[in-house]
This record gives structure tokens, sequence and C-alpha cells, in this order.
């Protein structure tokens, strides 16, 4: 069946100014990592993106590699692009990152303007795309000069490729050198993404302090832990979870009994806020005005909206937020 766009999503989603940018972003956005590759069923994708959408998510974030395969997160969602979302495009805030394995060779990895460039290319073919909003470098490549992996963002934008660049996996430090080569060439920095939830604060030392200072949004990636800081590994470990499948990033591993002691104080805690484990985990982080969106994962329509509940109540009272740092301490 065609789709229509339900517009009553804008009324319900919070947007955020990303740094000193024109742009704003979803506070929920959606990221294809995992769940949108050739080994995932294409109707569950359909079915996640077209509710995204309809929900006032605007924002949709992939990266050359994201599938399995590498590549066929992008070709989905094109398939999806040229289908639902064809009349959409202006509405979409659309990203991609290369920096990671995606070829074989020299040339497939990494900060070089060889690779970005060349897999920014094939990223658009991929995805259908004549641009896209966002192109970062997915992580600082300690052998390759950053002036050139940042004037090769810059080239992206000179292109028409990319409308915006950003920077994700930096430290602050780097991120501080990446700022001023791209404010230097014209191209400025729109966006750093890092890792941040409950269980990994590394950016609260001294990234986001940098981030704020120089006018550049913060989208935090895995802010669920990638499913440890939800409901479902409380009791069992379900047969569709991440933990399970044979490619998943999250390991058996890290459920340690010690770990699984603080996420069930942390899901009673949550329950007496009224919310579930997820969302009390995306509250936290978006009660600071310094997170521009948190980029949330997906498997199914379910988890997506009540993950979007999040949003409702963003207010912790210093009880809880003692507590809950004491529960999630490492
Ligand atoms: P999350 O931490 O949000 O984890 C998502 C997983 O948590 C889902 O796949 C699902 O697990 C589970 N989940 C989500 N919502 C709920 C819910 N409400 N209730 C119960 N379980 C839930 O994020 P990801 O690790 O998936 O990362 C999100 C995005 O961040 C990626 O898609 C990507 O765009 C980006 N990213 C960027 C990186 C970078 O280096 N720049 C690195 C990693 C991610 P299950 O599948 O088991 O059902």
């Amino acid at each position: 069946m065609d789709y229509v766009a339900d517009r009553s999503g804008y009324d319900s989603m919070v947007y955020r100014r990303c740094g000193r940018s024109g742009i704003k972003l979803p506070a929920i956005s959606l990221g294809l990592w995992h769940n949108f590759g050739s080994v995932d069923p294409y109707a569950t994708q359909r079915d996640i993106l077209r509710f995204a959408f309809d929900n006032g998510i605007t924002h949709f974030d992939l990266a050359n590699n994201y599938g399995p395969v590498p590549g066929s997160a992008e070709e989905n969602f094109g398939r999806m692009l040229a289908t639902d979302f064809k009349t959409y495009r202006d509405e979409m805030i659309i990203s991609t990152k290369a920096g990671y394995p995606m070829w074989p060779g020299p040339y497939g990895d990494w900060g070089s303007r060889k690779y970005l460039l060349a897999s920014l290319d094939q990223s658009l073919r991929r995805m259908g795309l004549d641009y896209v909003d966002i192109f970062y470098s997915h992580r600082p490549d300690p052998e390759t000069p950053i002036e050139e992996t940042m004037s090769a963002l810059d080239q992206a934008v000179r292109q028409g490729k990319a409308l915006y660049v950003g920077i994700s996996n930096y430290s602050a430090e780097q991120t501080r050198k990446a700022e001023a080569i791209l404010r230097e060439l014209g191209t400025p920095c729109l966006i750093h993404q890092p890792r941040y939830n409950l269980l990994d604060r590394w950016v609260e030392k001294d990234l986001l302090a940098t981030l704020e200072e120089k006018g550049i949004g913060c989208i935090v990636f895995s802010p669920l832990a990638q499913g440890l800081l939800t409901d479902r590994y409380l009791n069992v470990i379900p047969s569709d979870s991440r933990i399970a499948k044979p490619h998943g990033f999250l390991k058996e591993k890290m459920l340690t009994p010690e770990r699984m002691q603080a996420l069930r104080s942390l899901n009673t805690l949550a329950g007496e806020r009224g919310q579930t484990l997820a969302q009390m985990s995306l509250s936290w982080l978006l009660k600071d005005q310094r997170i521009t969106s948190v980029l949330v994962g997906a498997s199914s329509v379910a988890q997506l909206k009540d993950s979007l509940r999040a949003i409702r109540n963003l207010k912790f009272s210093e009880e809880e937020l003692e507590l809950i740092d004491r529960l999630s301490a490492p």
C-alpha cells in the first residue's frame, strides 16, 4: 500500500538546535547500524522507518559499513527512499560516514581523502541520493594528517555531495584540532557523534564542555548501551536479541552478576518514575541541553514507540540522580 506520512508527529516531537547552526534535530533520532541489513526482514525495517517518520523522527543515521552485509543498510534505506519517502526528502536529515573497514586494500579504511571521497560516492549510489545532509569522519586516523581528513570533508561539501560535516569518536583534543581546521576551511563542524550512556560517561570529562564552547552539536550513539539499559536482558537472553545474534556487537560476557544487579535496581527506579528502563536511560541523557539528540536503535516498532515516550519526562530529583550515579558506577 502506498505510504502517506502522518505530519502530526511534528507536534509531539521536540527539536533541538544542533550547536550554533541553522539545523534542528529531533531529540530522538534513529540509527541503522543493526536491524536494517540484508539479514533482517525488510517488512520490519519498513514498519520501523514509517513509524519513525510518522512520529517526528526526521533524522536517520547510516554509515558505509552498516549491515550485515556491509553496505546493505544503505541499500535498504535507498529502497525506502525511492518508494515511501520519495516526496519527503526535504523533510529528512540523512547522514552517513566512512572510517571503518569497507573494502580490501589500503584505500578502504581510516581517514585518507582517497577513502572518504570514494566511500561517499559509493554511499550516494547505494542510497540513490545526490547528497547526504551530514557526512562524518567515523573515527580519527592516527596515521593520516588530520588536515587531510578535514579537507576531504570540506571537499565533500564543496562538491555538493554533503550539506554539513561531522566527526565521530574524536577525543576533546582531536575535536579542537578538527574544529579549528574546518572553521579555517569555511566548513564549520556541525556535530560530534560519541558513545554516551549511563554505563559509559567518558564524554563528561571534557568533550561535552568542548562541544558547547565551540558551538558543535552532540548526538550520542548507543544511548541504551546496545540494549543493556532496557528490560531486554533482565530475565533471560531472548533468542531474537542482539546478544543472541552471531553478527551482534553485544556479547553475553557483558552480563556480569554485578551489572545485572545494577540493571535490576535501575529498572526498579525507572518503574517508580513511571518509566521503563529504556525511557529513563534516554531521559537521563536528554536532561542535559548540550545533548542535541539521542541516536537509538530498534528491532521493532514496539521498542521505538516505548523509547519515544522518554521525552515526556526529563526531570530528575537530586536523590534520583545520586542513586543513578551509584547504581551505574563502574
Ligand atoms: P541503542 O543503545 O539504542 O541500542 C539499540 C538496541 O536496544 C535495539 O537494537 C534493541 O535491541 C534494544 N532496544 C531499543 N529500544 C528498546 C526498548 N525501548 N526496549 C527494549 N529494548 C530496546 O543503540 P545502538 O547501539 O543500536 O546504536 C544506535 C545508533 O548509533 C546506530 O544505529 C548508529 O546509527 C549509531 N552508532 C554509531 C557508532 C559510531 O561509531 N559513530 C557506533 C555505534 C552506533 P535488540 O536488537 O536486541 O532488540
